[in-house]
């Protein structure tokens, strides 16, 4: 890498397309008449980085794009250096006829997760815990900054899959089993872009988003792999129509109408049941790819295929590539392949097997985008923001949001939050492992346990949080005392990412024998609370009965002070399940909605530690303050008249729920009809309500949580739908199965 990048001169020399004062369109449209073939091809080509066998190549093949894929190790290990290296790529990009930049992609998908000292933040499943669209925008953005930082203006990101089984090893890159969860978190895509017209695009803080994986990832079949082995991970899909678009298109839905820039295809196929055309891979998918999402939906960014994906399509490879361009791909990810793909892609078009017009098509797309981003204009790293990457403002969200990931499944006798000053003997696998808390993608496409990154443990941040807590640490659980200590035990999941983390591939659902060894010892001799740091649920149901409080975890990120802030009362427990918890590996898959539902605990399932009787005050006086607005006024008459009569007793019993439910009702429901940001009072109602319904279930015990099952998934569909006095109905059903 020189070191002086030449500047470039904003001059258009009286060429339309170097003119950034033109539309974007017409800077295409003249771009384009002046392209070649092979520099069009070229434009439709991603290479990695790692495999280029020459830096020449770059400029040789006109490539149009590069990446850094999950196997494309070793990588730079500074922000700095990484800045350098795509710098070093574009360059050569621009010694080219035309000078066209290339974009480079990378899998920053939880936090920029390929850099050392980047903030990593919650997986997917987390976020999906926390359930909060604005927390998904924003640790997007960050993302977004601190990948745009280094250079690389695009990422492939977010995974808006929706995990039908546990069993697949890419389950913790989902938000939810529930469509509708995924589709509320495709906020993702905004804070990554921006506004939804790509105006922002061209910011230092913005980079171009990928929903992936185009479609039906997340629900294929156990043991469906044509290899042979236990992989579903990249298997076959089998549904009906009306059930991938409900279920698996839906948020693909929402992230078009935000903009989102690319979209990647699913390795794996897709089987309609009841016609008898066989599974077809989605990278050969010309009706869900061209007529469904570039058509029907009006997708009108690129498709960008997966990682050598063109290469299961059955047949020879100028088939792989003909079929895979001619369905709607537009730039293919041929990480080793490059020189085969351009040669044989123009071979398909000289044969007119590959029309021209849809290669047009492919490279507007894709030029459109650079054009967005500023490429032409700023090619090289904007460096404003890397001293931010890591910063301590990033961590600090990281660190809310791993907070507010966690999930409170059980609460004997109040054991959380813990008061500060205990003896407390924390024990586990997972209690000092970074590694192990940031999961697969980090640092590693697998990730690796250990010191792989900066950040925090859970143990240091129990210690940070808690200074005057004494902590006794002992990982394999050794000669615990007892007495008057309170025990810690954190157990889970080592990192894999996706094919290893299938289950068969030497990972399951059970806790390792050390998981439950510690777990007996040391809630066998003291009270206990047991964290699962995990991307996926384990199998805790022969445990729970000497568990006293039980925390998902999921894979918090290098922040571990937010795990404690929620265990020490920092931050109380709000998040809630975006997974159904399985009673044994066998019951899997259970997802909300089936007709046999009884899992351990429901999907939703989740205890809160704040107040609801304050949070229901709280709302109270917020809409007092806005008397003028009559629906306000009248829901704050429901409210005070709900607080006045009921008695809200310490023990989270309230006497006269079905008053104070019906109370929240009629004023969610005021709330509702008036619309504007009311939205954001009534969705606290429905959490009060939810609260409450909660309570009374934990306290009726038994199977009372499986019986309300149904009425809780009900309220969150309604929820999703903006429909907050149906969700409070609900929830007082769910309430009056309790008894
Ligand atoms: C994964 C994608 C990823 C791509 C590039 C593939 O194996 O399925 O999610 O974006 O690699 O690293």
């Amino acid at each position: 890498v020189p070191d002086d990048l030449p500047t470039v001169v904003i001059d258009a020399h009286g060429l339309p397309y170097l003119d950034p004062r033109l539309p974007v369109g017409k800077r295409v449209e003249d771009l384009l008449s002046r392209m070649t073939l092979d520099e069009k091809i070229g434009q439709m080509t991603q290479a990695e980085r790692g495999a280029l066998e020459a830096q020449d190549d770059i400029a040789g093949y006109e490539l149009g794009s590069l990446l850094s894929g999950g196997g494309s190790n070793p990588a730079p290990n500074t922000p700095e250096a990484w800045a350098d290296m795509v710098d070093g790529f574009q360059l050569r990009a621009r010694q080219t006829r035309l000078q066209i930049p290339l974009i480079y992609g990378v899998d920053a998908v939880h936090g920029h997760n390929n850099v050392v000292g980047a903030t990593i933040f919650p997986h997917n499943t987390g976020l999906g815990a926390a359930r909060d669209p604005e927390l998904v925008r924003d640790t997007a953005h960050v993302t977004a900054t601190e990948v745009r930082a280094t250079g690389i203006p695009w990422n492939f990101s977010p995974c808006l899959c929706v995990s039908r089984d546990e069993r697949w090893g890419r389950a913790y890159e989902a938000y939810s089993e529930d469509p509708a969860l995924v589709t509320r978190l495709a906020t993702a895509v905004e804070g990554h872009q921006g506004h939804a017209d790509g105006r922002d695009l061209k910011d230092a803080d913005r980079v171009l988003a990928t929903a992936k994986h185009y479609v039906g990832d997340g629900g294929t079949e156990f043991g469906s792999s044509t290899t042979g082995t236990y992989t579903i991970d990249q298997g076959v899909t089998r549904t009906t129509r009306q059930e991938l678009e409900a279920v698996h298109i839906a948020p693909f839905v929402e992230a078009v109408d935000e903009g989102v820039g690319t979209v990647m295809p699913s390795f794996s196929s897709v089987d309609f049941l009841g016609d008898d055309e066989g599974p077809v891979k989605m990278h050969a998918h010309a009706d869900l790819i061209t007529d469904v999402l570039k058509g029907e939906l009006g997708f009108d960014g690129f498709v960008i295929s997966d990682w050598q994906a063109i290469d299961q399509i059955p047949g020879d490879y100028a088939s792989d590539v003909r079929t895979s361009v001619n369905a709607g791909l537009d730039m293919i990810m041929v990480p080793y392949d490059y020189k085969a793909f351009t040669s044989t892609l123009r071979e398909q078009v000289d044969s007119g097997a590959v029309p021209m017009s849809r290669i047009d098509d492919a490279v507007t797309r894709i030029l459109t985008k650079k054009f967005q981003l500023g490429l032409f204009e700023k090619p090289y790293a904007d460096r404003t923001h890397l001293d931010d990457v890591g910063s301590a403002k990033h961590r600090g969200l990281a660190r809310e949001a791993a907070a507010d990931s966690q999930v409170l499944l059980k609460n004997e006798g109040g054991l959380l939050p813990l008061k500060g000053d205990e003896k407390l003997y924390v024990a586990g696998s997972n209690a000092d492992d970074l590694g192990n808390q940031a999961g697969g993608w980090t640092i590693t496409w697998q990730g690796t346990p250990g010191d792989i990154t900066e950040g925090t443990t859970i143990l240091e941040g129990l210690r940070e949080v808690a200074p005057d807590a004494e902590v006794t640490f002992s990982e394999d659980a050794s000669a615990p005392t007892g007495g008057h200590e309170v025990g810690v035990v954190v157990v889970g999941e080592t990192p894999y990412a996706e094919g290893v983390g299938d289950v068969g591939n030497g990972h399951d659902l059970e806790l390792s024998e050390a998981d439950r060894k510690a777990i007996d010892t040391v809630c066998g001799a003291m009270d206990c609370a047991v964290l699962i740091v995990s991307g996926r649920p384990q199998i805790v149901t022969d445990q729970l009965g000497d568990i006293d409080a039980l925390v998902a975890s999921w894979l918090p990120g290098s922040q571990g002070e937010g795990v404690a802030d929620t265990l020490f009362g920092e931050r109380p427990f709000t998040g809630r399940l975006p997974v159904s918890w399985p009673r044994s590996a066998g019951q899997v898959p259970v997802n909300v909605g089936d007709e046999q539902y009884a899992p351990l605990f429901p999907y939703g399932w989740g205890l809160r530690t704040d107040n609801a009787r304050d949070r229901l005050a709280d709302v109270r006086d917020e809409l007092l303050e806005r008397r003028r607005d009559g629906a306000a006024r009248a829901a704050a008459a429901h409210l005070h008249h709900a607080l006045k009569r009921s008695h809200w007793r310490a023990d989270g019993t309230v006497r006269d729920a079905d008053a104070v439910l019906g109370a929240l009702g009629k004023a969610a429901g005021k709330l509702e009809r008036a619309g504007g940001d009311l939205y954001l009072p009534a969705d606290d109602l429905v959490s009060v309500a939810r609260d409450i319904a909660q309570g009374a279930l934990v306290r009726a015990g038994g199977d009372a949580p499986e019986r309300a099952a149904a009425r809780t998934a009900d309220a969150d569909h309604a929820l999703a739908s903006g429909a907050y006095a149906a969700a409070v109905r609900h929830l007082a059903e769910a309430h009056r199965l309790a008894r």
